[in-house]
């Protein structure tokens, strides 16, 4: 058999199928989310799969109807009424031997129906059944047909018909229409897959595949379980792990560089710290010198619990990276993270005679244009900032390390964009996250691991109370309480999810009614606060001018007021495992005992009260985030929500996670057999790339 390599057909725009028309290639795109008409292509209507699926092959007589289902009968037409009123609806009057079932049109013709529902002949129809003055009716069937008789034989069109999200312009018999032709044009591929996998894990044909998804015989045919599922879920992600692979050689064998520096550097910023390492941030940053020393391309994660001192690591190498003349970027999930981390390693690095820089959305222009001259000249070593960082505009004269916080917020393309900007950097990514490895491997492919296992001498953990809101009287009694200890708290209000200004307004509602009941201690911070005000109240809350800190999630990641003790979450019902865990990991920071409350609204549901009870039971991030993994799934741990991380269209890592991890073995075998995907089973990977427009890979493996 030749090889067939050909995907032309697959990946020609959808304007190409009949009946795709300008304004129909653009719905198109809507509904398959691309950019345009012209980027939306065949193969992206095959790779939208449907979410279930209707049974029309089960007939019921009119007797048996079950109420708001969808159901297939066949009936004899008896007469047709026609509205009093004109314009309203034309009444068929149809029955089996068991009842009458009225067929109801509010459009179409008369005509039409007396041909379509001819008097005294028999016509099936499918559709969904409502009961109306107390006799079963469909309105407009989906499906009808003129049948020999109540014993005609089924006809596909009362089969198995697959259901498929749908946008405005394009209805269920259209795109049925584009997607069976599109499964027309499908060619024979020559197989990408290892013939023994394939085989012991029952796989089928790639064609076959698309074929059974879009065709179903079966309803669970369209299950992720399902074999063809299954397939197609493989294909994607080792679409995706052999991408990652191939970038990730690419990055490997082109040499990073050697760095040397002065150890008395190290020596003297060791020296200046307030406090001694902990023995793994020892480890974590003799694990980083050791992989900036080498010619070799770092790749790494630091993965410590919330408070375990991460931004040490980072110091400490960009400390190193400076002592060559290299420069580092660090990368914060926020704005607020952001200037935090510069004003923690100007104060320490500046003394040692490494420029520090800070480089967000929100600084003057005139900053910008001089950070971005420091930076480009070199004299800036160390530049902190946000998204504001990957811009074009940044340009780096040697950047030796990239430093990217709380790293699940930044996606794959993210990371890539910026370790172009230094195209021999080492990477170092720091999570508070225990990702587990089938993220990590998802998202990077395969990296190195630091573990911050340890928590800075002298912590207490926090202690955990959940308490009804009902309480809240107390609540501020005991506040008030301890400021006159001259303790400091924050007060997380509700998460409204998709609503911001809701959110903002009832942050701004509470700050007002604690204002009132504690006096003018209690500052307020949200998404919407100016950044020089923001600025002022966060230095204000560190310095002590204020003691109690109102805000919403913007101070869930990374925000760090060692001597605040006390949190309290509003609606803590709302939030999810890991999102409480971050926000409590705020407090504790310091040698004083803290403590967490989360205030929830009751009736709890199940989840809801599991979360507080694991949220009371531990401290312990890597529970919590196997916990969470329980209650939430793999997949929204991934994080469809969050930008940048890969979606998936045939894949599921609820239900595939198996399977990445399979893929994610099967690239490498590949890339160190054959890294330039000659062989035959290489180039047919080339084709699974393509497909899956994986890009970047393909412009590696061109580049040599
Ligand atoms: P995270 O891992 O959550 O990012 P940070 O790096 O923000 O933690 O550190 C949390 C707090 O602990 C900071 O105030 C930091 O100065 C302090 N810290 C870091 N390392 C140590 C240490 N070895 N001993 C004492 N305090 C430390
Ligand atoms: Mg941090």
């Amino acid at each position: 058999m030749t090889a067939v390599f050909d995907i032309g057909p697959l990946i020609a725009p959808v304007n190409r199928l009949q009946g795709v028309g300008p304004a129909r290639a653009e719905r198109l795109a809507h509904l398959l989310s691309r950019e345009s008409a012209a980027e939306t292509r065949v193969f992206d209507l095959l790779s939208h799969i449907p979410t279930t699926v209707i049974d029309r092959r089960e007939m019921v007589s009119v007797a048996d109807v079950v109420e708001r289902t969808v159901a297939t009968l066949t009936v004899k037409v008896l007469r047709h009424e026609k509205s009093r009123r004109p314009g309203g609806p034309a009444r068929i009057i149809a029955a089996d031997d068991t009842g009458e079932l009225v067929i109801v049109y509010f459009r179409g013709g008369g005509a039409w129906r007396a041909a379509h529902y001819p008097i005294g002949e028999w016509v099936r129809v499918s559709g969904l059944v409502e009961m109306w003055d107390g006799r079963p009716q469909m309105v407009h069937p989906d499906q009808s047909a003129r049948v020999e008789g109540p014993e005609a034989p089924a006809d596909t069109q009362f089969g198995l018909e697959p259901v498929y999200p749908l946008t405005q312009g394009i209805t269920p018999g259209v795109l049925a229409g584009l997607i069976g032709e599109a499964l027309g044009r499908v060619p024979d591929l020559t197989e990408w897959l290892d013939p023994a996998f394939k085989s012991r894990a029952g796989l089928p044909d790639f064609t076959a595949a698309l074929k059974t998804v879009h065709q179903p015989q079966e309803g669970r045919d369209i299950l992720p379980a399902s074999p063809a599922r299954r397939r197609l879920a493989y294909d994607e992600l080792l679409a995706s792990q052999l991408a990652l692979a191939v970038v990730r050689d690419r990055d490997r064998t082109k040499k990073g560089v050697a760095r040397h520096w002065d150890k008395a550097i190290v020596e003297r910023l060791e020296a200046s710290l307030p406090f001694a390492l902990t023995p793994s941030q020892r480890t974590a940053v003799a694990e980083v010198s050791a992989d900036l020393a080498s010619p070799h391309r770092m790749i790494r994660l630091v993965q410590g619990d919330v408070g375990s001192g991460k931004t040490m690591v980072a110091l400490f190498g960009a400390a190193m990276a400076a002592g060559d003349g290299g420069q580092t970027a660090v990368m914060a999930p926020t704005d607020l993270v952001a200037r935090q981390h510069y004003e923690t390693l100007a104060a320490l690095l500046e003394p040692q005679g490494i420029g520090v820089r800070l480089l967000t959305g929100r600084i003057s222009d005139a900053e910008r244009a001089a950070t971005l001259a420091a930076v480009e000249d070199g004299s800036a070593k160390v530049v902190v900032g946000t998204h504001a960082l990957f811009q074009s505009s940044v340009t780096f004269k040697d950047l030796a390390l990239v430093v990217v916080d709380e790293q699940h917020r930044f996606g794959v393309h993210q990371r890539l964009a910026l370790s172009e900007k230094g195209p021999r950097s080492d990477l170092l990514v720091m999570t508070a996250t225990p990702i587990p490895r089938t993220l990590v491997l998802a998202q990077f492919g395969d990296m190195d691991v630091s573990r911050l296992t340890d928590k800075p001498a002298g912590r207490q953990p926090v202690e955990t109370r959940a308490v009804s809101i009902s309480q809240i009287d107390a609540v501020m009694d005991r506040l008030a309480a301890a400021l006159a200890r001259g303790e400091k708290a924050y007060w997380v209000c509700p998460l409204v999810e998709d609503n911001p200004a809701l959110e903002v307004e009832s942050a701004t509602a509470r700050h007002r009614t604690l204002t009132k009941r504690l006096g003018p201690v209690v500052g307020l911070i949200h998404g919407r606060t100016p950044t020089a005000e923001r600025d002022n109240v966060m230095a204000e809350f560190r310095d002590g001018a204020l003691q109690v800190l109102t805000a919403t999630t913007v101070v869930e990641v990374g925000v760090d007021v060692p001597d605040a003790t006390i949190m309290v979450i509003e609606h803590a019902e709302r939030f999810g495992l890991s999102q409480l865990h971050q926000l409590r990991g705020r407090v504790g920071r310091g040698s004083r005992p803290s403590t967490c409350l989360l205030l929830y609204k009751g009736p709890l549901g199940e989840i809801a009260r599991q979360r507080l009870d694991t949220m009371r039971a531990t401290n312990d991030g890597f529970r919590i985030a196997e916990d969470d993994l329980k209650l939430r799934g793999e997949g929204e741990l991934l994080g469809t929500r969050q930008s940048g991380a890969p979606s998936f269209k045939f894949a599921d890592l609820d239900h595939h996670a198996d399977l990445l991890a399979i893929a994610s073995d099967d690239a490498r075998l590949v890339v160190n057999r054959d890294r330039d995907l000659t062989s035959e089973r290489g180039r047919a990977l080339r084709v699974l790339l393509a497909l899956f427009e994986r890009r970047r890979a393909i412009e590696r493996l061109r580049a040599g």
